[in-house]
Order: structure tokens, then C-alpha cells, then sequence
């Protein structure tokens, strides 16, 4: 088997009073035509970045509207996390190398979890390229009764030729896809497709904001000062997050605000193995900066500092080149805080640029836009009110369950039409 995530129950009837009864109104509605279906999700790890984070929402929430909810991780080791890590680049467009020995080593780890899934659904959601060459090995077997799709986190537009064409003929084998955005489509796709963006949970630990005293505590225990202004990117040490760019970002808002103060959260997720290298780069660039803090889950940052400190946060930044989605801007919005970001993949979903966020193309542009709101608190204000609005309508779990329902939904009367 499969290991399986344990998940904390939650209840829908908790977000009626955050989206009202409309929304639920409609989950119960789509979740009555599915009622005990058996749904699996599968990724590659139960901790660090948006994948794992959504899950711990979505698994329990499709049991609360009466789905049979699941959650499976598959078992693979550091070489092919490696090599999984040069795919996901690859496919957000970096020139890399992937050799036959590579492709190699991923299909064996795929054919070893295939041969431990087991148990009937009706449902498989596959998660990113590494577990999605799965399904090749399953051929025949009751596992293949289910109605598999794939969903891509990934931002894919400029994706390398080699990297989409190695996984293309895997993704052909799914009953449906999904993509955050129809621009990510490579190359034309013969199975049913969806767009469907990701979302946050406003009632996970991450979104509920700690009160005053919290964060206080929080801000010494890390020695911030939280009187003066902070500029704040929670991601992982990864360099389409643009860690440097950001350092130099500060350095030219530092010029003009001199009280400013950078800090950067990262968790070290398991299927990362670059992660430690660009956190080491990245320390080495800051040089002892007092005013600059990188903080990880070594230094104890968890869920409640994360939210404590984009409260605390006069700016949020998301200084990425590329972008699946940006759950941390999600976040940042839903904080009221402006966001400045990276007009690039799913971020462009979220902030329409100078009403809800800043939308940047260079580190220069980043800077001015954080001097801009560092010198008007109303301006911050304003802005962060209307991203909140635009989360709350657009991109918070509930809305997601529902496009999740309304694709099984499409996906069954495919097989009784
Ligand atoms: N995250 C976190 N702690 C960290 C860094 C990231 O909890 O130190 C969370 C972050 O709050 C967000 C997710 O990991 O919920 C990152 O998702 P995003 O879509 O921004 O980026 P990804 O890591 O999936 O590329």
C-alpha cells in the first residue's frame, strides 16, 4: 500500500458564515450526485509547498460533503527527487539535461509505486510529473476502473521540448487533466481538460491570524522589530522564487527607507534537494545584513509564524520569475496586505496590477512599487481591502471543491452517456 496521510476532519458548515449560503448550497447540490465516492489523491509529500498545503484542506473536506476521502504518498528516494527536481525546472523552461539514465530511474520508481496501489476508487488525482508515469504500469487492473486525472501545479507555457514530450504520453493515458490555466497547455492534449485555479483554506492554521500578543512574542523571539516597515516573501529557496533578486530589491528600497527590514520564510520540503543549496547562496549574497532575516522550519517557523508574520507585514513580495500559482500571494491578500509580484503565470490570475497588487517585470520596478506603499499607509490599506475581497469570491477552498465535483460530475456522465 501506499502511504497514507492522516488528515485532521473538518466540517463545510464552518465556512458558511465566511462564503455564505450560496456556496455551500451549491457543494451540497454537486456532492449529492457523488455521494460515497471513493477519491484518492496522490503526491510526493506531506510537507513544504502549495501541494501539501491544499490537500490538508481539500482530503478532509470532500469527506465532510460525504465523498470517501484519501490521501497517498509515493515512496522514492533522493535520486529521484533529484531527478524529478531537473523535470519540474525543465518544464518551467530552464535548459536542462535530462539523460536516458534519468528517465530511466523515474519510470522504475513509477512501475515500484504502481505495484504498491491498491484498493478501488472512483477517483485518482495525481498530482505534478512525479507520480504521474504511474498509470502506464496499471494497465488492466481494478485501479484502472477509476477515472484518473492529472493535475499540473507547474507553470508549463515555456516548458523545454524534451522535458513535456518525455511526459506527454503519460498525461494521454489520464481521463482528464487539469491546469491552473489554459496558457500552460504545451502542446494540444487529447483527453478531456480543465482549468481550474488553486485556493487557500481561510480557516487553516496558516490563515487564521494570531492575536497582537502572538505576534509580538513572535517578532522578538526572531528579533524583528515590528515597529518598523517589513517587506516579507514566505517560499521555498528555490530560483524561480528569485531569492537574490529580492535581497537587491531591498537594497534599493533600504536607499529610501532606511528603517526597512527583509525577511524571508522558507520550508525545506522533502522532494527539494535544491533547497538547501539556494538557501546557502542566498545567505552568503545577504553578507550579515542585521536587517535581513532567513528563517525555515529549522528555526522553528510553522504554520502560526507564517500567518503572524504576514500580518505583521507592511509589504508582501513574491519576487518570482515563475509562478504555478502563488499560494503565498493568495495568502498575502487574504491578510490585507498589497502584494507586490512577479507578473508571471498564476499570480497574473490574482492581482489585477495597481487595483488589488502590483504586478513587476524588473527589480527595479519591485522597489518602487514597496517605496510607493511604504510611504502611504492608506494606500496599503486600500489595496490590501480589495485583495481580500477578490480571495474571499475567487480563490478560497470552497470555490475549488466545487470545480473538483463538478469535473468528477462531467467525467461520470461521460461513462453512462
Ligand atoms: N510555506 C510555508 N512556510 C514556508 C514557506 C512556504 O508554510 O516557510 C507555504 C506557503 O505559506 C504556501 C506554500 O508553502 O502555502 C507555498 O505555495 P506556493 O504556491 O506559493 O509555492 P510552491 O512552493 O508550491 O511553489
Amino acid at each position: 500500500m501506499l502511504p497514507k496521510v492522516p488528515v485532521q476532519q473538518k466540517s463545510i458548515e464552518q465556512y458558511r458564515g465566511i462564503v455564505g449560503d450560496d456556496v455551500l448550497e451549491r457543494l451540497y447540490s454537486l456532492a449529492a450526485k457523488l455521494k460515497g465516492a471513493r477519491v484518492v489523491n496522490i503526491n510526493s509529500t506531506a510537507h513544504g509547498g502549495g501541494v501539501a498545503e491544499m490537500l490538508y484542506s481539500l482530503v478532509p473536506l470532500f469527506g465532510s460533503l460525504g465523498l470517501q476521502s484519501e490521501w497517498r504518498l509515493i515512496e522514492a528516494d533522493q535520486d529521484f527527487f533529484t531527478i524529478t527536481k531537473f523535470m519540474h525546472n525543465a518544464l518551467q523552461g530552464m535548459d536542462m539535461l535530462i539523460t536516458d539514465e534519468m528517465k530511466a530511474k523515474y519510470i522504475d520508481t513509477n512501475r515500484e509505486n504502481a505495484q504498491l496501489f491498491d484498493g478501488a476508487y472512483d477517483f485518482v488525482i495525481v498530482h505534478d510529473p512525479q507520480p504521474c508515469a504511474m498509470i502506464t504500469e496499471l494497465k488492466e487492473t481494478i485501479a484502472r476502473k477509476a477515472k484518473w486525472i492529472w493535475r499540473c501545479h507547474i507553470d508549463t507555457t515555456y516548458a523545454e521540448d524534451e522535458a513535456w514530450d518525455f511526459l506527454e504520453p503519460f498525461i494521454e493515458h489520464y481521463d482528464a487533466a487539469i491546469f491552473t490555466m489554459d496558457d500552460y497547455i504545451k502542446s494540444p492534449l487529447k483527453i478531456p481538460l480543465a482549468f481550474i485555479p488553486p485556493s487557500i483554506d481561510p480557516l487553516s492554521a496558516k490563515n487564521i491570524i494570531p492575536e497582537k500578543r502572538v505576534q509580538s512574542d513572535i517578532a522578538r523571539r526572531y528579533g524583528v522589530d515590528e515597529n518598523r516597515p517589513i517587506m516579507l516573501q514566505v517560499s521555498r529557496f528555490d530560483p524561480w522564487k528569485d531569492p537574490l533578486g529580492l535581497v537587491d530589491c531591498y537594497r534599493l528600497v533600504k536607499k529610501e527607507h532606511p528603517d526597512v527590514q527583509l525577511i524571508y520564510l522558507a520550508s525545506m520540503a522533502d522532494d527539494d534537494p535544491e533547497g538547501w543549496h539556494y538557501y546557502q547562496k542566498t545567505s552568503a549574497y545577504v553578507e550579515g545584513d542585521p536587517d535581513i532575516f532567513l528563517l525555515s522550519n529549522q528555526q522553528g517557523i510553522g504554520n502560526v509564524e507564517v500567518s503572524a508574520f504576514q500580518a505583521m507585514a507592511t509589504v508582501v513580495l513574491q519576487k518570482s520569475l515563475r509562478e504555478g500559482f502563488g499560494l503565498t500571494v493568495t495568502e498575502g491578500m487574504w491578510k490585507r496586505k498589497p502584494v507586490v509580484a512577479g507578473k508571471v503565470g498564476g499570480i497574473c490570475l490574482q492581482i489585477d496590477d495597481g487595483l488589488d497588487g502590483f504586478l513587476v517585470c524588473s527589480i527595479e520596478e519591485a522597489a518602487e512599487k514597496v517605496n510607493l506603499l511604504l510611504s502611504s499607509h492608506a494606500t496599503c490599506q486600500r489595496i490590501g481591502d480589495l485583495g481580500h475581497e477578490k480571495v474571499r469570491s475567487r480563490f478560497l477552498t470552497t470555490r475549488h471543491i466545487g470545480d473538483y465535483l463538478e469535473l468528477f460530475i462531467r467525467l461520470m456522465d461521460q461513462v453512462e452517456g
